[in-house]
């Protein structure tokens, strides 16, 4: 395991690659955004809200939202640019106090908004079977969060969808892959999160083609046909944490009363209970945590060092969200103890070792962590 020599992420992430100097692909495209002309960028991006609002139709655009700050930040942008947006939210099954508190703050801000549920007893043995067979509850959330938006835009004829950051360029990826700049089946086949899986690759007797329909993203020929495009915002304007979460703050966004939920910060994966059990199987799988994202954020945008990161982790440690693995055993029927095996079952073998008879990661960026 080789660790980033400017961040806290590890080459095990999907995506991440570390160059001969040490430092992370997320580190080098974050050091190429100065070499970007963002006044180009915001240009290009008035010409694409221009042709959307010339264009007839009910709607100009698609913005995918969560209820989240980066979904507020979205819907600020698109109203400012004078787009008439349709806002589109999967509803997750366990969705926060404060996830519908800033989820209807945000329609407050003055925009039409579908909040599309999937029958929890299909998200539930959706999840489950995701989770025992890849060691991941996340698959389901992944593939409805982009399908539910695109069908949205195909069945009211809206050619644009908002999308807010790039994942690919914010946590990882490869340099060339900052090309990728629309949301497609290519970048779906990397960054999608479903493990290369398609939604077909899920089918059983319960999970039949029908019953996981909303999963499913529209044919690309419908889309082509149409002349769909998803775009990422945060292509087009610097993407920083903490700016989207002061412009959402002016505009009645709430952060977390009860601290950070998983990682670092009070204001991200506030708005769905579930979303802790995605980010644990990291560290089985990956040796790191949700942490270790959001403290890398922090030192790129030079707010931490890294010896302060490394210092906060050793603090905080691993951090089993016990709670919410309690409400995911009870909504999938799982036992915690089955929780437990699934976990164990998908402890990485290259880089957790036993020594007598405990679990450790050789060369983890810790060096006196306590393993126990
Ligand atoms: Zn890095």
């Amino acid at each position: 395991m080789r660790w980033c020599q400017s961040c806290v992420l590890p080459d095990s992430r999907p995506n991440l690659f570390i160059d001969e100097g040490g430092i992370c692909s997320a580190c080098t495209a974050f050091r190429q955004r100065s070499e970007i002309n963002w006044q180009d960028r915001e240009r290009e991006f008035g010409a694409i809200a221009d042709a959307a609002t010339a264009s007839p139709g009910e709607y100009d655009c698609v913005i995918p939202v969560s209820g989240g700050k980066d979904s507020t930040w979205q819907v600020i942008k698109c109203l400012e640019y004078g787009l008439r947006p349709l806002a589109v939210s999967w509803h997750p099954p366990a969705r926060t106090k404060i996830g519908r508190l800033n989820l209807a703050n945000l329609i407050d801000l003055g925009v039409d908004h579908i909040d599309f549920s999937i029958s929890p007893c299909v998200e539930a043995a959706f999840m489950r079977k995701t989770f025992e067979k890849a060691g991941s509850s996340g698959i389901p959330m992944h593939f409805a969060i982009f399908a539910v938006p695109l069908s949205i835009a195909v069945k009211f004829g809206i050619s644009l969808i908002i999308w807010g950051e790039n994942s690919a360029v914010e946590y990882g990826g490869s340099v060339d892959d900052n090309n990728l700049t629309v949301l497609n089946e290519a970048w779906l086949s990397k960054y999608g999160v479903s493990q290369g899986s398609g939604v077909e690759d899920w089918y059983d007797e319960v999970l039949t083609p029908q019953v996981l329909a909303a999963y499913r993203r529209p044919d690309v020929s419908v889309v082509e046909e149409r002349g769909i495009k998803a775009v990422f915002l945060g292509h087009y304007f610097q993407w920083d944490p903490e700016i989207s979460l002061s412009v959402a703050q002016t505009h009645g966004f709430r952060t977390s009363d009860d601290g950070p939920k998983t990682g670092y910060y009070d204001f991200a994966d506030i708005d769905d209970d579930f979303i802790s059990i995605h980010h644990w199987l990291k560290w089985y799988k990956f040796g790191f945590t949700r942490l270790f994202d959001n403290l890398s954020l922090e030192i790129r945008h030079g707010r931490m060092e890294r010896e302060r990161a490394i210092e906060i982790i050793k603090t905080v440690g691993a951090e089993k969200p016990q709670a919410d693995i309690d409400a995911f055993c009870e909504f999938t029927g799982l036992s915690t103890a089955a929780f437990d095996d699934v976990c164990e079952r998908f402890r990485n073998r290259d880089i957790w070792q036993q020594d007598a008879g405990i679990w450790k990661i050789h060369d983890f960026i810790v060096p006196d962590w306590n393993w126990s």
